[in-house]
Order: structure tokens, then C-alpha cells, then sequence
């Protein structure tokens, strides 16, 4: 007869949760991969961020608990160390947990902390990919990432690297006609254009702005980067932006495009 080790028993005994951490994509529904539809369908806990989108809440069973861990205008956000306890109590309490994060869970969403989190806890998870800002943003504008003979990168930059006071590593990148997606980018945008301006990329390298992408209210505004400047006087502008520098912004949705300029003329 074999035997368990009472340990081992204990553990085989005690409820053991999962926890998935899912992509949400831009915002609209349709845009959801069908494993992270699925793993929405079926959860128990749900811990959202901000900037998921009420449509694809929605789609949440209404069984489910929503555990809303987002960051508000006037509000502090729930503290990541805060958010890795949460997931790791309610998987602990055998719960299907599911952590739902706007885009890709895996770009600039704090899931490596998570992620040792769980492992530091033994608990078992998945990730479950989702279509980030920039790739969204670039089908709304119909700007190719990549353009054979013009753009070979892409780089996905974060404009919060901005605040500080070295220019952070992917600046150079632009330099060699890396196609760049700038994230968290709207209130900074002058710094960016400015700094990237002093590190040698021409004024007149294309920029498109593309707000609330795959959401009704999106946006596009076209331009150059010296116009960058622009939108962070562009009070009007709600919700998250995501920007791209480099040629192959020229290339975008012509008619839809909004230039920075003009638009701000109309604005003021
Ligand atoms: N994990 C997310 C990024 C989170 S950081 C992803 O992969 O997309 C938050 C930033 O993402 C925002 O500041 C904005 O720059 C961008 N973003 C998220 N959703 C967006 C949307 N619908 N349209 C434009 N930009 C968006």
C-alpha cells in the first residue's frame, strides 16, 4: 500500500484555486480572444483594472465577484503588492480567479509581479494573451507597424520612462527608423517630441495619436512631431492614447485623420 505524507495529504486536501491572467484587449468585446472569453465565462473572482471596458464586464457571469483594482481620476489604485494578496487569498479560498488587464497582460501591465507572486504561493495560473494598444491602435489607423524598406522594429516604449532626466534606451531606437508605440504617452507628449527632437530625429517625422482605440469615442490625430506638444494641451481628450512615431505613420487612414494642428485650432 503506498501512503501520502500527511503534508502532501493536507495540500491534496485544501481547495486550490486558479488564477488566469487574462488580456482584455482595447476595449471592444469582439476584439477578445476565445480562451479569454471562455476563462471570463467561467470565473468566480474577477480582478479588473481601470481600463478594461464595461462592455467586456459585462460578459462576466453574474455569479461572478468583480473585484475592481483600478486606478480612478481622484483615486488611489489598489497597491500591487495589495492586488498579488487578493489574488492569492481567493485562489487560497479555491476560487476561479480571473486578473483582467486592458491589452496584453504581459505589456506594461505589472504582471511579472504577479507572476512571482503566484509562484512564491504555489498557486497554478495561465496567461492568456490579448491584443495590445498598439496593434489595435494600428488597425484602427491603418498604419503597418512594419513596412518593408521603411520600418524593420517596432519597440514598445512606455512615455513614463519621460519623467526622468536620462533619456531612456529606446530614444536612440528611433533614430534607426524603428517603428515606436509609445503607452501612457498622452501627458507627457511634449517631453517626448522635445527629447526625441534634441537626440537628432527630424520635427517632421510622421506621429499619429490614436485615443480610445476599438472603443465608440476613438480617435485619431495625425501629424508631425514637432506638433506633438499639441495634445497635452488636449484637455478634451478622455481616455487612454496610444502613440506611433516613425514613417510609416504617414501612411495612416487619410480621411479620418485628424491633424494635430487643425484639430487644435478648432479646439482653442
Ligand atoms: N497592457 C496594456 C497596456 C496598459 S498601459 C496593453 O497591452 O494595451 C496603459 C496604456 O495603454 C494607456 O496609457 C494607453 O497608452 C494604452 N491603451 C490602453 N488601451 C488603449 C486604447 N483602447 N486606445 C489607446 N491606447 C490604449
Amino acid at each position: 500500500m503506498t501512503t501520502i505524507p500527511l503534508d502532501k495529504h493536507l495540500n491534496f486536501a485544501a481547495p486550490t484555486g486558479f488564477v488566469r491572467l487574462v488580456g482584455a484587449g482595447p476595449g471592444a468585446a469582439d476584439l477578445l480572444t476565445v480562451r479569454a472569453l471562455r476563462a471570463i465565462e467561467t470565473a468566480e473572482v474577477i480582478v479588473a483594472d481601470a481600463l478594461v471596458s464595461p462592455e467586456v464586464l459585462a460578459l462576466a457571469p453574474a455569479s461572478a465577484r468583480i473585484v475592481d483594482v483600478g486606478k480612478r481620476k481622484g483615486a488611489h489604485s489598489t497597491s500591487q503588492d495589495r492586488i498579488n494578496e487578493i489574488l492569492v487569498a481567493e485562489a487560497r479560498a479555491g476560487h476561479d480567479v480571473v486578473r483582467l488587464k486592458s491589452g496584453d497582460p504581459l505589456v506594461f501591465g505589472r504582471a511579472g509581479e504577479e507572476i512571482a507572486a503566484l509562484r512564491d504561493a504555489g498557486i497554478a495560473f495561465e496567461i492568456v494573451p490579448g491584443i495590445t494598444a498598439a496593434f489595435a491602435a494600428a488597425a484602427i489607423a491603418e498604419i503597418p507597424l512594419t513596412l518593408r524598406g521603411t520600418s524593420s522594429s517596432i519597440v514598445f516604449a512606455t512615455g513614463h520612462d519621460m519623467r526622468g532626466d536620462t533619456l531612456p534606451d529606446w530614444a536612440g531606437l528611433t533614430l534607426t527608423g524603428a517603428t515606436v508605440a509609445v503607452y501612457m504617452g498622452k501627458t507627457v507628449a511634449g517631453r517626448i517630441a522635445g527629447r526625441l527632437i534634441d537626440a537628432g530625429l527630424s520635427p517632421a517625422t510622421p506621429v499619429a495619436v490614436i485615443a480610445n482605440a476599438s472603443r465608440s469615442d476613438q480617435e485619431i490625430l495625425g501629424g508631425e512631431l514637432a506638433d506633438l506638444h499639441r495634445l497635452s494641451d488636449r484637455a478634451d481628450l478622455d481616455g487612454p492614447a496610444l502613440i506611433l512615431i516613425g514613417e510609416v505613420a504617414a501612411l495612416g487612414a487619410g480621411a479620418a485623420i485628424e491633424a494635430l494642428s487643425t484639430h487644435l485650432a478648432r479646439a482653442a
